[in-house]
């Protein structure tokens, strides 16, 4: 745990109380703070106090002897309206931060040129920042990650010299870190997200560019037009930056042409990976993901054989395309994390011959979007309430079978998938549809196909022995 040392003999009042939030009221109490904490949620105050945290009600709270107001991201800091802490904050001119802000202050006072890398973006701020803290640690270095994946911020070990934090952030986390400048910025893309929670894309946008911007290094994918003007924006104020593109060539950065990546630096092109045999990184979306990695990881002075044996033992996240069992030529995909139909959009992007396992609670829309794909679908498995909307897009397009629950899809298609001449016939989980129907959560629903895929995988070897 980080001892934050900057608000030492003074009051910290902590909103939220979660896991990042319980950390940050123990992270700033091992620094000589006095924190009060609180949560609308009595849950989240009970917790605090079994935890030793002074709890009281911030309504009720003396502002002026408070320092600052550390939220948890979660909490509404402007749309759609601010909290009502935030408001009594602002109302008492005390200013209102985030957990990251707290790491980046202490960072700055004890040991400022620690590397920090931080990553965001719209999508696959998790897959690039696990494969960047793996590359790193494959490599012998002493890496630290957290943030929005995994560890809260707080709870990592000290930032020092020798040591790398790989840092994922949110845009809420962003807004409220005003000091973040971390020695490489990672955007990725930008597309419409969580507007609800800023106001408009361009609103979205602006928080994403402040990663960017307080950068030394900034290292920007620049497939979607926001993000490439922030690119252009960031070269003009000088600082260095490197496109990466999962989409056409760049002039200096890293780009991918299908699963082939390239290094592009001083107008000369040189290959560097194909990613076609690393299962876990498979489709465009990854080769996105793996050249912003392999960026950052050569701007750190890892060797390109460093990087890509990394690359090539990456294990990929849970629930994310993740190659659970193989049976014979049979590839068992779990995609659990696809809740919408972008998401599946990108597996079915990824494979050519696919055994697909659908359906739950539908979201608004369907599957309508996902007809360029039908074709490699050799058959779809609908499941949970999303079966019969499926069933009538599906209809007359791409053969199907309505299976009710997970299992029996998992098992009808792997014993199709089996019989199969393709060269890698793909049961993949990736279901459009969020989980709550039949499963906790998307977690959970993970879990039960990566068993069930197991399952089938070991009859599969038991069959080819006998
Ligand atoms: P995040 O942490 O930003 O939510 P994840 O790495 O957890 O992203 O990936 C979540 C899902 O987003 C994946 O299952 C995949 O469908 C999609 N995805 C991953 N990387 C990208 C990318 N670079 N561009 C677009 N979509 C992506």
């Amino acid at each position: 745990m980080i001892a934050v040392s900057c608000f030492t003999g003074r009051t910290v009042a902590v909103f939220g109380l979660g896991g990042s939030g319980i950390a940050t009221a123990r992270a700033l109490l091992a620094g000589g703070a006095r924190v009060v904490a609180f949560d609308d949620n009595p849950a989240g105050c009970e917790t605090a106090r079994t935890a030793g945290i002074e709890v009281a009600d911030l309504r009720q709270a003396d502002w002026t002897g408070i320092a600052a107001l550390v939220l948890a991201p979660g909490v509404p800091l402007t749309h759609p309206q601010p909290h009502w802490s935030v408001d009594l904050a602002r109302a008492h001119g005390v200013e209102v931060i985030g957990d990251i802000e707290l790491f980046v202050r202490e960072r700055n006072r004890t040991a400022l040129d620690a590397p920090l890398v931080a990553i965001t973006g719209t999508n696959g701020k998790s897959t690039t920042t696990a494969l960047i803290a793996h590359v790193l640690k494959a490599a012998g270095r002493d890496v630290q990650m957290g943030g929005n994946i995994g560890v809260p911020i707080l709870e990592l070990e000290e930032a020092s010299a020798g040591r790398i934090h790989v840092i994922e952030c949110s845009s809420y986390q962003i807004d409220l870190a005003p000091s973040l400048a971390p020695s490489v910025g990672v955007l990725l893309n930008i597309t419409p997200d969580h507007l609800d929670r800023h106001g408009t894309l361009a609103g979205y946008a602006a928080v994403k560019e402040r990663l960017i911007a307080g950068s030394r290094m900034a290292i920007v994918g620049v497939d979607d037009s926001l993000s490439a003007a922030i690119a252009d924006r960031a070269g003009q104020g000088g600082t260095e930056t490197l496109r990466i593109s999962a989409r056409h060539p760049v002039a200096d950065g890293v780009y991918a042409e299908g699963s082939s990546v390239w290094l592009a630096q001083a107008a000369m092109q040189t290959p560097f990976v194909d990613l076609a045999p690393i299962t876990s990184l498979r489709g465009a979306h990854n080769a996105q993901n793996a050249a912003a990695a392999i960026a950052v990881c050569r701007k750190l002075g890892l060797s390109d054989e460093e990087i890509r044996g990394g690359l090539e033992s990456f294990p990929g996240l849970e629930h994310r395309m993740e190659v659970v069992a193989r049976a014979g030529r049979v590839l068992f995909v779990n995609d659990s994390k696809a809740t919408n139909a972008d998401a599946a959009e990108r597996a079915l992007a990824s494979y050519e011959r696919i055994y697909w396992i659908a359906g739950g609670r539908a979201k608004a829309g369907g599957i309508d979007s996902l007809q360029p794909y039908f074709g490699r679908i050799a058959k779809a498995y609908l499941i949970g309430e999303a079966a019969d909307a499926f069933a009538a897009t599906l209809d007359g397009r791409v053969a199907f079978e309505t299976c009710g629950t997970l299992a029996e899809a998992t098992m009808v298609a792997a014993r199709d998938a089996g019989r199969d001449a393709h060269d890698e016939p793909v049961v993949l989980l990736s279901p459009a549809c969020a989980s709550f129907d039949q499963f906790p959560n998307f977690e959970a629903r993970g879990r039960a196909f990566s068993e069930a895929a197991r399952s089938a995988a070991s009859r599969h070897a038991g069959q080819e022995v006998a």
